[in-house]
């Protein structure tokens, strides 16, 4: 992975009050920092902390680098950037560590506009309207056309940003001040608004309501799809190539189990099913290998900050016989999803013979779901 994450946790938040600086102080049972870094789990971390601090940054057992920070942000930031320096790093996020909600989704964007742009910074427009006053009195309005409201984290090359920090004069308000000095383009990424900053007291309530939102929500969808027999040497099912007098009729490859567990998906998020994606009008579908299907569903899933919890796919048909082929199909759906393969069932019934698979006209199969948000 060649994008590092620097969170900048050096301040002392004169605003918040308490006893000890808010990034340490605790937040639906755990220091506000283990929430923040473990909104980047996986990714290259340096920890830009007071030399204070230090054995309570330790004690958060993290896999990250600590690092000094100097006297402002802009200092802290730079001695981030240049722990990153010859480390074959080439992208950097830089984030508030008081910003412990920041989603995946929004990190995925902001590392995908990257491609296109030096730096990438989430905001809001503004959509309240906006006042000028003194001593508690309206004295005139501002146009709020064009304004932002600027959150982190900020994303950008390595090496621009960090000869735009040893450029910058000092007093920046944020890094995309610092790189818009040296010239680097910047675009603006959506950003969320439950990304929000804890600057005051009232901060902590509202984010732990949003983390307890976030833990409870599960969903659960359901898929039942059908192909019928036609001429053919074999089928496709769960994305193993199955050995069988017959073939299944279809538009795509047939893969009845992999489809019935695409729409379990779309179902749990409440986007219809593969005919909607995937149009069978659309001719580029057609014969179509079925895993660009579950793939984009499982994709779509994780930009919306789920994963996949468990699934469980039943075939129903007297033959081919499933059971020498289950584990395959099962290891086959766990790596098209990236999930673990005790995460994904696979298993079959025949119906005594009874209907049109007892008659062995075709196959159905149905799946169940289950996505988590952490
Ligand atoms: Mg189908």
């Amino acid at each position: 992975m060649d994008t590092a994450v620097i969170i900048v946790a050096a301040g002392r938040g004169s605003r918040m009050g308490g006893p000890v600086p808010k990034q340490w102080q605790m937040l639906a049972g755990r220091p506000v920092l283990a929430h923040t870094a473990a909104a980047f789990a996986g990714m290259p971390l340096v920890l830009v902390i007071h030399p204070d601090d230090r054995a309570r940054a330790e004690a958060l057992g993290l896999d990250a680098r600590l690092v000094d920070g100097g006297a402002t942000r802009d200092a802290s930031v730079l001695a981030g950037l240049q722990a990153l320096e010859g480390t074959g790093v080439s992208r950097v996020l830089i984030h508030d560590g008081a910003r412990p909600l920041v989603s995946r989704a929004l990190i995925q964007r902001l590392i995908g506009a990257l491609h296109y742009h030096e730096g990438a910074a989430p905001a809001l427009a503004v959509t309240d309207a906006l006042w000028r006053g003194v001593g508690g009195l309206v004295t005139g309005t501002q146009d709020r056309e064009g304004l932002y409201r600027a959150q982190t984290p900020q994303a950008f090359r390595l090496a621009p940003i960090l000869a735009a920090h040893r450029a910058h004069p000092g007093g920046a308000a944020d890094d995309v001040e610092v790189a818009r000095a040296a010239g680097l383009d910047v675009a603006i990424v959506e950003g969320e608004e439950t990304n929000l900053k804890l600057t005051f007291p009232g901060d902590f309530a509202r984010a732990e309501a949003i983390l307890k939102g976030r833990e409870m929500d599960v969903r659960m969808g359901n898929g039942y799809d059908v192909h019928a027999f036609c001429e053919g040497d074999h089928v496709w099912l769960c994305g193993v190539r199955v050995p069988h007098g017959k073939g299944l009729l279809g538009h795509s490859d047939a893969d009845v189990g992999m489809h019935a567990l695409t729409d379990a998906i779309y179902g749990a998020l409440a986007e219809g099913d593969i005919g909607r994606h995937f149009p069978p009008s659309d001719p580029q579908w057609k014969g179509a290998a079925s895993h660009i299907f579950l793939a984009h569903a499982i994709g779509l899933a994780r930009s919306r900050g789920y994963d996949l919890g468990n699934c469980d796919v039943t075939l129903v048909c007297e033959r081919p016989k499933i059971g020498p082929h289950a584990i395959e199909m099962q290891a086959e759906l766990s790596r098209i999803m990236g999930v673990e393969v005790g995460r994904v069932s696979v298993k079959a019934t025949t119906s005594e013979r009874l209907g049109f698979t007892g008659r062995e006209e075709g196959i159905a199969a149905l799946a169940t779901a289950l996505l988590v948000r952490s």
